[in-house]
């Protein structure tokens, strides 16, 4: 089977009010969505739109719907693809797979292009030499470089590209005209984890009195992910038990169901 390129939605239908908490990181990139509304009205002074934005935080925090949230307000095409799928690639399809993105992402400016898990490609370069892709990876992320250098800044597409790993990148990544922004994208807290049930709340029927500050306080450390995840499992559970709505005990349950995975999660790892 041929493998897609890459992903491309020009009817991006996700918004910041899809995007619950996360202030500090809504009011970053809403300059890029103004960017790429009114290039002109940044250009003519003179200044330069950025390139790149890094996109830095745990897993499941929301980076990914940030970045696609960017295209939907400022109703542009997004162009996306994973650093893991490059990981196994053949000799010189990874460069021109990133070639191919930047050039269909520049016809069809403005835009955005996403990389998530750039850290796959953009490890710093010359370590694990014993690693047999290594050669490829390197090409790529040359390639990646070369594509950010080389579009002007008057090309209106800004990439945007999410890690848990921004320690490990390499530095050139970060030169100024590259991804020379980072914003952080971090676990919720009590506030924020009470905005995020409120989202995912909304698509569920639910008993009257349910409260969402109770399932904030009883789920220190989810993500978003797991926010998201746990509130279709308490709807599975409901429904197992023939129940009408989704009540507390349901929830209570989801949430020992999803503790007992994060502990395994945890545990491959000690
Ligand atoms: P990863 O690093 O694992 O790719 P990520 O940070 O990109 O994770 P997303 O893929 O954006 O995380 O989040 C997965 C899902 O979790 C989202 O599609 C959404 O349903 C839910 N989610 C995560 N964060 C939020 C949030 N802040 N508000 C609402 N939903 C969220």
């Amino acid at each position: 089977s041929k493998a897609k390129l890459f992903d491309e939605n020009t009817k991006v239908k996700t918004t910041f009010k899809d995007v619950a908490g996360l202030e500090g990181a809504k009011e970053e990139v809403q300059e890029i969505v103004d960017f790429l509304k009114n290039p002109e009205k940044y250009t003519s002074l003179g200044g330069k739109i950025p390139k790149g934005a890094l996109l830095v935080g745990p897993p499941g925090t929301g980076k990914t719907l940030l970045a696609k949230a960017v295209a939907g307000e400022a109703k542009v095409p997004f162009f996306s693809l994973s650093g893991s799928d490059f990981v196994e690639m053949f000799v010189g399809v990874g460069a021109s797979r990133v070639r191919d993105l930047f050039k269909q992402a520049k016809e069809k400016s403005p835009a955005i292009i996403f990389i998530d898990e750039i850290d796959a490609i953009g490890r710093a370069r010359g370590k694990n030499a014993m690693s047999g892709s290594n050669d490829e990876r390197e090409n790529t992320l040359n390639q990646l470089l070369t594509e950010m250098d080389g579009f002007g800044t008057n090309t209106n597409v800004i990439v945007l590209a999410a890690t848990n790993r921004a320690d490990i990148l390499d530095k050139a990544l970060m030169r100024a005209g590259r991804f020379d922004r980072q914003i952080h994208v971090d676990l919720p807290n009590l506030t924020e984890r009470r905005a995020i049930f409120e989202v995912h709340l909304r698509p569920l029927k639910k008993v009257d009195g349910l409260e969402v500050d109770f399932l904030a306080k009883q789920t220190p450390g989810f993500s978003g992910a797991d926010i998201a995840n746990l509130c279709n499992e308490a709807a599975l559970i409901a429904a197992r038990n023939n129940k009408k709505a989704v009540d507390k005990q349901d929830f209570l349950d989801a949430v020992d169901r999803i503790i007992g995975g994060l502990e395994k999660r945890s545990n491959l790892f000690s």
